[in-house]
């Protein structure tokens, strides 16, 4: 069998201030990245335990750069963000993880909740649903029948997950006290956890249906001001500006995981 994680940086053990995710080059960042590989490879552990013989992993905060890769397991495979998408697409991948997820938008106690861009982007809405990044994944992953079956990240993001997919398994690690601060559990008891979800994770391939809203999708964007709605119409093809704030587009078949962006 074979798995893909997904990893995110909001979502991890120990992450606790906004700080460690957002200021580069500072030692509360460098402990995030590290327990970055911490959850990611306690879960590749709970996967190849579950079954995986194949496990593929993706650097997925702000476009990579975060892994320490000497840290990476030694059975894990990394793929960078089109390699992710081929993988997908291929027809072979058994099992979809969230590694370090975070909540959508307007949560309460969803530690740094935002989808995509925190700035700009205020609400993302799919067939009339409020949705955030794990909801896009499990879009994407579903449309090619790959089951999303795991998630780690703070407590609204497992809430979350559950709300959209379902009873997949969870290793909530954290919970949000407000936006900015969270408080995590202990770290060792974090890497337990979240080995022992992937490991379920893997046991409920079967039970965990793909993830696969009403097609054609409509998307909405909404934006925190009239003019980044303006510069995405004018970067944007093939969306429908609907208000002062907001962009619409049909999506009608899913074939890359751009389509659900904008
Ligand atoms: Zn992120």
């Amino acid at each position: 069998m074979k798995a893909v994680i997904m990893t995110d940086l909001e979502g991890i053990s120990g992450v606790d201030t906004m700080e460690m995710v957002s200021e580069k080059d500072t030692p509360g960042h460098q402990f995030a990245l590290e327990r970055l590989m911490a959850d990611l490879n306690a879960a590749v552990e709970g996967a190849l335990e579950g079954g995986a013989i194949d496990v593929y992993v993706v650097d997925g905060h702000g476009g990579g750069k975060n892994f320490i890769k000497e840290m990476l397991h030694p059975k894990a495979v990394q793929v960078d963000s089109a390699g992710w998408n081929e993988l997908i697409r291929s027809g072979q991948i058994n099992a979809y993880m969230e590694v370090g997820a975070h909540a959508m938008p307007g949560t309460f106690n969803g530690f740094l909740d935002h989808v995509q861009n925190s700035k700009a982007w205020y609400n993302y809405i799919v067939n009339g649903r409020k949705s955030g990044e794990i909801a896009q994944g499990a879009i994407f992953a579903g449309a090619f029948d790959v089951p999303f079956v795991m998630v780690t990240g703070d407590q609204a993001a497992c809430t979350e997950a559950r709300a959209f997919l379902g009873d997949i398994s969870c290793a909530a690690v954290k919970r949000g006290v407000g936006r900015n601060k969270a408080v995590s559990m202990d770290l060792n008891d974090a890497l337990k956890e979240i080995r022992k979800a992937a490991y379920e994770g893997m046991k409920c391939i079967d039970s965990v249906k793909p993830y696969k809203p009403l097609m054609p999708l409509e998307i909405i964007l909404e934006l925190y001001r009239t003019d980044m709605c303006d510069s995405m119409m004018e970067r944007c093809n093939g969306v429908e500006r609907i208000d002062a704030r907001s962009i619409r587009k049909n999506v009608t078949k899913v074939e890359n995981y751009r389509d659900i962006l904008f």
